[in-house]
């Protein structure tokens, strides 16, 4: 293991690969550790919104950094710590048991060598664009019911026959797997996973099969859930804040992206990149 370090050619992040095999071999093994990393990543990264919510009371800049100034105010201690009990206990009675059976049914092992720093870049990237499509098709089949309501009454088709079965049918998605995520009409941090327990489940089977379609070695997984977490928890903050990762990357749409689809509730059915809304035309403004 030692020589590795000395190999002309070794990977930059051998030694950090090294270091987390040796220490946490069994972690990374567990059957557990998918729902347990998301839910720690998710809470973790959630905290300092909990600290800029508090600020937002005595700060003016903080305020400014506020999108839903003068239409909604910041959630109270209260709201966080309901919101963390509902996520706790889905995680606890449904994600970490499903997750676990399915975990122990794939043959785990871990490399010897860490991917080169081009290798994580590349399989982080893909993972990234891949999961925004899956999620985009299912967020949008999620809402499509709901659309085709609307559709169905803006062009007020009298006499048209919307029986209650196919209304049942048309919103089943929406109303009981979507629904209850879109009672946040004004998000917060950690509302990004203030969703239905198959919902959650379905997010994080989706996260772990993009990672298994590109193939990403466990390190490159690791960094594209640490990142498709803090994306999930910047769009819902409520802070369109100075150094937000949209503003450095366009393509990203970024908290008023995703804002204006709680708030209007259509449009904007990405997660993160905004081609596949402005593509089919559901782009919405914000
Ligand atoms: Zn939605
Ligand atoms: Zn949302």
């Amino acid at each position: 293991m030692a020589a590795a370090h000395t190999e002309p050619h070794a990977p930059v992040l051998q030694g950090l690969w090294e270091s987390v095999r040796a220490a946490h071999e069994e972690v990374l093994l567990s059957s557990y550790l998918p729902a347990s990393y998301g839910f720690l990543l998710h809470v973790l990264l959630s905290a300092p919104f909990l600290a800029l919510d508090a600020l937002c009371g005595v700060s003016r800049r903080v305020r400014s950094w506020r999108i839903a100034s003068g239409s909604g105010s910041q959630p109270s201690p209260r709201r966080w710590m309901e919101c963390f009990r509902r996520l706790l206990c889905r995680y606890l009675t449904t994600v970490l048991p499903a997750t676990a059976v399915i975990q122990s049914l794939r043959t785990a092992a871990l490399p010897e060598l860490a991917p080169s720093c081009w290798q994580l870049f590349v399989e982080v990237s893909a993972c990234l664009l891949l999961f925004d499509t899956v999620y985009f098709i299912w967020h949008l089949s999620m809402h499509r019911g709901t659309q085709v309501i609307q559709y169905v009454t803006s062009i007020k088709l009298e006499g048209a026959l919307l029986s209650a079965q196919t209304k049942e049918r048309v919103c089943w998605l929406y109303r009981n797997i979507h629904q209850l995520h879109h009672e946040h009409r004004v998000p917060f941090a950690l509302a990004a996973q203030d969703s239905s327990a198959f919902e959650l489940l379905s997010l994080l089977l989706l996260a772990q099969g993009s990672a298994w379609l590109v193939g990403c070695h466990p390190l490159s997984e690791a960094f594209f859930h640490l990142i498709n977490s803090w994306l999930a928890v910047e769009d819902h903050c409520g802070y369109d804040l100075p150094l937000a990762l949209h503003k450095l990357l366009p393509c990203l749409g970024g908290a008023r992206y995703h804002q204006a689809h709680h708030n209007f509730h259509s449009g904007n059915y990405a997660p993160y990149f905004t081609h596949w809304d402005h593509l089919f035309g559901t782009y919405r403004a914000s």
